[in-house]
Order: C-alpha cells, then sequence, then structure tokens
C-alpha cells in the first residue's frame, strides 16, 4: 500500500477561480489513493470574518460585508459552473449559517468561542466550492469535516490537539475513506469534547496538515505556496532572497518560531518525531523542487532575516527600589499563561522585565490591569521584532540604521531588535 500523502492549499492558492483551476491541475497529475488534501479559506476571507466580527462587537453594519463575502464567493462560483449546479444553494446556505451565528450575543466574556464559530465559515465554504469543482472535472474526492477529526480541548482561538482522540478518529473515519478515495477536509479547524467549533490559531492549516500526517503515519507532507519554497527573506519584503534546497527540522523551526510566516510555527514538531519528509513548493511551478525539510542534522549557514510585525514591548517595573527577583517573572508570566500570551523576547535588567509579545484584542488591556497592583507598566505598540539568524556584521549595521530601537539582543547565531521602522 502506497504511504499516505497530504498536500495543503493556503488561501493563496484559492483565492479565485483560476487559483482553483490550477489546484484541479496539480491534484489530477497526481491523483492517487492515499491521499488528503487540507484546504483553508479563499484569500483574505479569513480577515473578512474578522472584520465582521469586528463590526458585530461594535454594534456596526456587518452584514453588508457578510454579504460582500457571499457575493465574492458566489461569483467565483459562476466562473466554475453551470448556473444550476447546486453549488449554488450549497454556498448561500453556509452564508445563512454563518449569519445566524454573528447574530448570538457576543460579550468580552465569550468573544474567543463567538470568533472561532464565526472564523470557521471561511474553511467550510471554500472546501465545498472546491469538492464541488473537482468532482465536476471527473475527479472524485470524498468531503471531510475536520471537526470530526481534529479534537482539541476548549481553548478558542489557540486550541490545543487531544493526540489520543484525534489520532483514534484519524484511524477510524479516514483511514477506510482514502482506501478508496482522496479525501478534502478543512485546515485550522478542529471541535472541542462536545464539539464546539475550535480553531489552532491563525494560519494554522500547516498544522492541521501535520497532525494528520502524523496520526496516520503518512510518508510525506506538501505544503503549496505562492513562493517557491523556504526563502532567506520575505521575499514580498526583499526582492533579493535566495530558496534553501533542504533545511534540518530544527532550523525551520527556529525560523517559524521567530515569524517565519512560511510554514505555521507549530508544523514542524509532530513531522519531526515522526521523521515525515515536509515538502514545501510552488502552486505557480509544480514541476520545481521547492525546499526539503527534514531531519539533515546541518544548519544551513545562509543569514536569515525575519520581521514580525504589531509587536508590543511591555516593560514590568519595580515600585519600591528592590531588585528583579524569581517570583516576580514568574508573577508576569503566570498571568501571560493564563491570557494565552507566548512571549517573542524577554529582557531582564536590575529594577525591570521587559517582554515583547502579538498584538492580540483585549489581551494587552487585560495584562496591564492584573499585574498593574505590583509593578509599574509601561507599553509600546506598533513595533516590529526584527531576527537576523546566521548575522554578519554588514547586515546588522545595514539593517539597525532603519529603526528607531527599543530593545536590542544578541547570541552568537542570532540577532533581535524590536523598535519603530524609520
Ligand atoms: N484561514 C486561516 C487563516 O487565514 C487558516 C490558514 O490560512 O491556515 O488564518
Ligand atoms: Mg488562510
Amino acid at each position: 500500500m502506497a504511504k499516505i500523502a497530504v498536500y495543503k492549499f493556503g488561501g493563496a492558492s484559492v483565492k479565485d477561480a483560476d487559483s482553483i483551476k490550477n489546484l484541479a491541475e496539480i491534484f489530477r497529475n497526481r491523483l492517487r489513493k492515499n491521499l488528503i488534501v487540507v484546504v483553508s479559506a479563499m484569500g483574505k476571507t479569513t480577515n473578512a470574518l474578522e472584520e465582521i466580527i469586528d463590526l458585530r462587537l461594535k454594534s456596526e453594519d456587518w452584514y453588508s460585508k457578510s454579504s460582500i463575502l457571499e457575493a465574492f464567493h458566489l461569483k467565483v462560483c459562476d466562473e466554475l459552473f453551470e448556473s444550476e449546479h447546486p453549488v449554488f444553494s450549497r454556498i448561500k446556505n453556509w452564508f445563512i449559517q454563518l449569519k445566524l451565528v454573528v447574530e448570538r450575543p457576543l460579550t468580552k466574556e465569550n468573544y474567543d468561542e463567538f470568533y472561532d464559530q464565526v472564523v470557521s465559515f471561511g474553511e467550510l465554504i471554500a472546501t465545498t466550492i472546491v469538492m464541488e469543482y473537482l468532482c465536476n472535472q471527473g475527479l472524485i474526492v470524498l468531503w471531510q469535516d475536520a471537526r470530526e477529526l481534529i479534537r482539541t480541548n476548549s481553548e478558542f482561538r489557540f486550541a490545543k490537539v487531544d493526540w489520543e482522540r484525534t489520532r483514534s478518529a484519524c484511524q477510524l473515519q479516514l483511514l477506510p475513506k482514502l482506501d478508496l478515495f482522496p479525501v478534502l477536509t478543512q485546515g485550522f479547524i478542529g471541535a472541542d469534547h462536545i464539539g464546539r467549533t475550535t480553531t489552532l490559531g491563525r494560519e494554522g492549516s500547516d498544522f492541521t496538515a501535520a497532525i494528520l500526517a502524523a496520526c496516520l503515519d503518512a510518508g510525506s507532507v506538501t505544503i503549496w505556496k505562492d513562493v517557491p519554497g523556504v526563502l532567506n527573506a520575505d521575499p514580498k519584503r526583499f526582492p533579493n532572497a535566495t530558496l534553501f534546497d533542504e533545511l534540518d527540522y530544527k532550523q525551520a523551526a527556529q525560523m517559524t518560531f521567530y515569524g517565519a510566516s512560511v510554514i505555521h510555527p507549530k508544523t514542524i514538531k509532530p513531522l519531526a518525531n515522526k521523521s515525515i519528509p515536509l515538502y514545501v513548493k510552488s502552486f505557480l511551478n509544480p514541476e520545481a523542487k521547492g525546499t526539503m525539510i527534514y531531519g539533515s542534522g546541518k544548519q544551513n549557514p545562509i543569514p536569515t532575516l525575519i520581521v514580525k510585525e504589531k509587536q508590543i514591548l511591555v516593560t514590568f517595573q519595580m515600585t519600591d527600589f528592590s531588585f528583579v527577583e524569581e517570583q516576580h517573572i514568574h508573577q508576569v508570566y503566570r498571568e501571560l499563561d493564563l491570557l494565552k500570551l507566548r512571549v517573542n523576547l524577554l529582557q531582564t535588567s536590575a529594577i525591570g522585565i521587559s517582554i515583547v509579545i502579538d498584538y492580540q484584542l483585549f489581551k494587552l488591556e487585560k495584562l496591564v490591569e492584573s499585574l498593574a497592583k505590583s509593578f509599574k507598566v509601561r507599553y509600546n505598540e506598533g513595533l516590529q521584532l526584527l531576527t537576523i539568524i546566521n548575522p554578519d556584521e554588514d547586515l546588522i549595521r545595514d539593517f539597525s540604521a532603519n529603526y528607531t530601537i527599543m530593545l536590542e539582543q544578541r547570541t552568537r547565531t542570532t540577532f533581535q531588535l524590536v523598535g519603530k521602522p524609520i
């Protein structure tokens, strides 16, 4: 039996009708049993759904925004299907359900849960269109609701995988189907123990592909992107970026930790644990080799640049001239853990603790509120975190000149700064 292969197609690879036609060609040329295809929401749909939530929160007109999103999906269908095809009523049906969900009560307290129920529609709608189109082309695939497979806890927006239940769901539900046909499912979404929809964090579809692969001992995962593979910098920012032919799991994981957006940070670990190779390839040039990530055991020495946006630098200062001790760091970290905020960079001094975190609605407010009694809290928003792996002095000098620097850190292999771009 051929080993299972998992393909992941992200938003850019299904952003319009032509992209979906291109996906079908990639699929047609590689069609086989034991293929799982993970598809995420079309183009910027998840951002649009986030805007709908935002408007709903402010009691503004979210309805028009949702109608625009519906019109966009229906127009894509217009280009892909005959007018009497059932896909049109299926998409309208998803939008009726979406509107019912958005009308539910929304407060600061249930925000995260509400968010997951709403944003999950992007993936459900995209996979409906792609499945219908593939089947229409004679490429039979089975549609699978990912919420029946990816079982999680109830940490909405950042749900943690319940590996045992996910593995048995995959083996019970996916394996028999894969023996007959390729299976198409959604990225990013899952369900908690009572069936409420959860999500794995923004851009989480890569992680979905890795979870399914790990649970079924797949032979490989391929992430299809609009870039040639993993590059040493974001080509949209730095046009001279060069392609890595191969990368060790460790180096790739490190890059994603610092904010390289080419792969979701959680993708590598489950694959590395099972020695499943990860290919990152271009859907615009599917025959090209792309990047292979595996246990090569070699550190690639090419300098690598990573920029993370929307960073907040928060400083907790001691109020009574005492020095920072372990218990203070512990106190700050406990609060961060409760709020599910991850620290991107930490620096302590005699009388203060500085951390760098991602922007998230309401979270900073809650953090400041809970720690204001113990520390003098200051923060700066709208910053960038620049990381250079394998830096040289010229690079550090050139890039530092582009920032008003607020914090800097350096090890033998990594240079990092937090600041405002000039
Ligand atoms: N659609 C989700 C997002 O945009 C998940 C993904 O793209 O992987 O964050
Ligand atoms: Mg997406």
